[in-house]
């Protein structure tokens, strides 16, 4: 049985500013946000809100698996990044479960030859090969995004997730039409 964990967008906010709040200590203020799809660009819109910058690019990587199950390697599937020569980059993603997400998408960007990459997720796994440069809070759960929750619910139904009921019936209309 996989526990869960349901940050609220109030809860989400204070992840934002807590690790912003680092970033100013630091004296961090990056030119580029790489943002990983899909999870990372919800967060990263938020960040680039707040340290006042337009400059957002993005990774989509998939990692094949079903909640609290994980297999081999993420694999790149595409990538809209330019212009990170001799940029401060910061790569950002909603969590970091294995670290083979974030290792990949450093791998990539550090081809585009940045002065620095650094790494921020809202929440970490107290397991995790690579721990981001910055994050909120370590959390030993799957977590359901407020952006993620259909998604978790479409593969377990049974997650604590509100409004499914509604998910479900949208949901079952559509994948009708596609037949
Ligand atoms: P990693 O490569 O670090 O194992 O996993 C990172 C990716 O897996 C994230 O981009 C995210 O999409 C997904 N992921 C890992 N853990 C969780 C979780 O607890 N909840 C959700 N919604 N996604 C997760
Ligand atoms: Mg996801
Ligand atoms: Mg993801």
């Amino acid at each position: 049985m996989v526990e869960f964990y349901n940050p609220t967008w109030d809860d989400i906010e204070e992840q934002i500013f807590r690790i912003a709040k680092e970033m100013a200590k630091d004296n961090f203020l990056p030119d580029a946000i790489v943002a990983i799809l899909t999870g990372g660009v919800i967060p990263a819109k938020l960040f680039a809100d707040i340290l006042n910058m337009k400059n957002i690019k993005y990774i989509d990587i998939k990692f094949y698996r079903d909640v609290g199950k994980t297999e081999s390697k993420p694999v790149i599937k595409a990538v809209y990044v330019n212009d990170l020569d001799n940029k401060k980059v910061l790569v950002v993603d909603d969590v970091s479960d294995t670290g083979e997400t974030l290792e990949a998408v450093t791998n990539v960007v550090s081809m585009f030859s940045p002065k620095v990459i650094r790494t921020a997720t809202l929440y970490v796994k107290p397991w995790s090969r690579k721990i981001p440069d910055y994050y909120g809070d370590k959390v030993g759960k799957w977590i359901i995004f407020p952006w993620d929750k259909w998604d978790v619910v479409r593969t377990n139904p049974d997650a604590p997730v509100a409004k499914k009921e509604k998910y479900f019936e949208l949901h079952n209309i559509f994948s009708r039409m596609r037949g």
